[in-house]
């Protein structure tokens, strides 16, 4: 809106757009038709710019009888530029009530519609309805008379103060309200007479103590005094027209009540303001200007309350929408999974800022109001700090869960690896306190007071969280013991294996099954060191021996069934063949004499190594059933693992040999053969 923009070269302008004075503009509060201007919050703020003073203004209306010089008095006074009736034309110039500021800011007039309706004999609705709206926000009223009006009981003036206090007592129920005291400061007229200011005010105090002996008084209210509800002061002015200068002086001694504090007659008592915070003064006239045109009880203290519920809930939602701007940029950041630092600092920054602006304005009002509504707006606040609270716990986690998978990680890698040697047991629990603790930190931290915010969900839900990474962890080191064990027992297989099948004697497998227990023995001693480390349970270490043990079986099995392959045998049975028949018991190579039994060598030698097939055909496990039966998981049946050449592969087998004979034979043959040619 171009019209906030004020400054020296920017006027203020109307709503209607046009340049106003700031001094002189006025505004028609309630024009003829009593209608209630909706300009005022716009004058309150743009033009006459104190809706920031909260109750630094004041508020001065003025009562009389139509063509006393109100207005005239108001401009000279206040230097406003309130409408004075043309001499000449002699037109009613002021409808409805009137509203401009004083040339000492701060001060706001109301030129008040005189009691035309009483001359000219019309119903007094009007002047009733004014005096309601008068009483209800002035602290002074200017009650102004020619002095000639001056102890005229039955004139209009008595009969408008008799309006006035009737309608107070309609409002001000309650002698010690908030709402007190209205001061009536009598402006005496034309005061041409030799009859002393302190006579003629005599006189009209005694007329308004008649006056208010007659009212008849609310229950309660039957022996009040005037005295309880009004203060009263006096002054006259001389003729305008007849000594100008006098009169023009004593208007200035006048306008010192309302400008200078220290004055004794200083009209501006702290006991007269009405309490509406100026920024909450146009709907409060609004309300109960309302009120008035529609004849409904109209209660002061509750419609200061109501005023109180309405700003309240209005600065609250102001100060809302500057926080939401201030804590949006905080969103994205966490929604991006960072951790702001100092966060919990920065919301109850945000959050005091809050409260502090919301205070600043609101707690000018009704007290009650304005506490349950600042537990309201605490509250609103608080909700929406919660979704940063946990949207940060929640990064805060996983940012621990990360931290403490890589620092185990590291730990564990530099501890060794290589199983035994360090207490994974005690390092994930140094890590996970770590873990927890930090985690603790970084949430407390988050914690605004005045509020109930717990984490101690989210706290078990990063315990499980670390548990899970703990057992993964568990898992991968317990894999890494296994590859080693079965590397090694593979490396052991490869050595003895071969060594004990080379030389095929009838206890060849009993030999080979005690290597097989020996090795694993050992390895199992090993895997049971690094288990405790682990913490592994019990029953799981149990399981995992099973499992190694089958695995170091089936390292074992392969390797047997390498050594057994159709050109591992052959190569074997030839060698043993090789063995008998070519070499003597000493292991010295013959060399077969004609006299020789070949035949019979032959067929001794060729016998005895065919029985190694079926000695390799299977693994005997002869003796060591229990222990292997006791030694694998019960699904596991070692039994059907341990035949190694079926019969057609014996058979097939067989007849190669055979071959392989033959032509160890004939060239045993031939060699005599060509020793006898020699
Ligand atoms: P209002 O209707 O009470 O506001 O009276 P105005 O201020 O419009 O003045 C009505 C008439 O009274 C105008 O013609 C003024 O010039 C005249 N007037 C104003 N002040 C005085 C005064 O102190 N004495 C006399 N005799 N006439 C005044
Ligand atoms: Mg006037």
């Amino acid at each position: 809106d171009p019209r906030d923009n004020f400054g020296p070269t920017n006027p203020p302008l109307s709503p209607a757009g046009k340049p106003v004075d700031a001094q002189t503009a006025m505004l028609q509060v309630i024009d003829e038709d009593q209608n209630f201007s909706p300009q005022l919050n716009y004058y309150m703020k743009h033009v006459w710019g104190l809706t920031d003073h909260g109750f630094d203004y004041n508020l001065v209306a003025v009562f009389g009888s139509q063509s006393t010089g109100k207005s005239t008095l108001l401009n000279r006074l206040f230097g406003t530029d309130f409408a004075v009736m043309d001499e000449r034309a002699r037109r009613q110039t002021t409808k409805g009530i009137w509203m401009s500021q004083s040339r000492d800011l701060g001060v706001l007039i109301m030129d008040v519609e005189g009691t035309d309706g009483r001359e000219r004999g019309e119903d007094q609705e009007f002047e009733r309805k004014s005096a309601l709206f008068s009483m209800a926000t002035a602290e002074v009223l200017l009650v102004n008379m020619w002095e000639n009006m001056v102890g005229l009981y039955n004139g209009a003036n008595m009969g408008l103060l008799k309006t006035v206090f009737e309608v107070n007592l309609q409002l001000f129920h309650d002698r010690n309200s908030r709402h007190g005291r209205t001061l009536l400061l009598f402006v005496i007229r034309d005061h041409v007479s030799k009859t002393t200011l302190d006579n003629l005010a005599a006189t009209v105090k005694q007329d308004l103590d008649r006056l208010w002996s007659e009212l008849s008084k609310p229950e309660g209210l039957e022996d009040s005094r005037i005295e309880d509800f009004f203060d009263f002061s006096f002054v006259s002015l001389p003729h305008k027209l007849l000594q100008p200068d006098h009169f023009n002086r004593q208007v200035d001694q006048l306008r010192l009540r309302f400008t200078r504090p220290s004055d004794p007659h200083y009209v501006f008592k702290p006991q007269y303001h009405k309490m509406i915070p100026a920024d909450g003064f146009p709907k409060y006239a609004e309300t109960i200007w309302e009120k008035i045109v529609s004849n409904r009880d109209l209660d002061l203290p509750t419609q200061q309350e109501l005023l109180a519920q309405y700003r309240c809930d209005e600065i609250a939602a102001a100060v809302f929408d500057a926080f939401l701007e201030a804590v949006r940029p905080l969103r994205p950041v966490l929604e991006g999974g960072r951790l702001i630092d100092n966060l919990g600092e920065q919301m109850g920054d945000h959050r005091r800022t809050a409260l502090a602006h919301f205070d600043k304005n609101a707690s000018r009002y009704h007290h009650e109001v304005y506490n349950r509504k600042r537990r309201e707006h605490l509250a609103k606040l608080n909700s929406e700090l919660h979704l940063l609270f946990l949207a940060q716990i929640k990064n805060a986690g996983q940012r621990v869960l990360q931290e403490f998978r890589s620092t185990l990680k590291r730990q564990l890698g530099a501890q060794g690896g290589n199983g035994s040697d360090y207490d994974f047991g005690a390092v994930v629990r140094t890590a996970t306190r770590a873990a927890l603790e930090r985690f603790e930190r970084e949430a407390r931290a988050l914690v605004l007071d005045d509020t109930d915010w717990s984490y101690a969900q989210e706290a078990e839900q990063l315990r499980g969280e670390l548990d899970v990474v703990t057992d993964q962890l568990r898992g991968e080191e317990l894999k890494k013991v296994q590859r080693r064990m079965e590397k090694t027992v593979r490396t052991r297989f490869a050595d003895t294996v071969p060594a004990v099948l080379n030389d095929p004697k009838p206890d060849m497998w009993g030999e080979v099954l005690r290597g097989f227990f020996d090795t694993t023995d050992r390895e199992e001693r090993h895997l049971r060191a690094t288990a405790a480390g682990l913490d592994l349970p019990a029953s799981e270490l149990d399981e995992l021996t099973l499992q190694a043990h089958q695995l170091a079986w089936e390292a074992l099995l392969a390797r047997v069934h390498e050594e057994t392959g159709d050109q591992m045998m052959l190569v074997r049975l030839r060698t043993c063949l090789e063995d008998r028949f070519r070499y003597d018991d000493q292991g010295i190579p013959r060399v077969w004499q004609p006299s020789d039994d070949i035949d019979g060598q032959f067929g001794t030698a060729k016998e005895s190594t065919s029985q190694l097939i079926p000695l390799f055909s299977r693994i005997d496990t002869s003796g060591f059933e229990g222990e292997l039966e006791s030694y694998f998981a019960p699904d596991f049946v070692v039994s059907e693992t341990l035949e190694l050449l079926p019969a057609t592969r014996q058979r097939d087998l067989g007849k190669r040999f055979q071959r392989e004979a033959d032509a160890l034979y004939l060239e045993a043959k031939r060699s005599v053969v060509a020793t006898t040619a020699q």
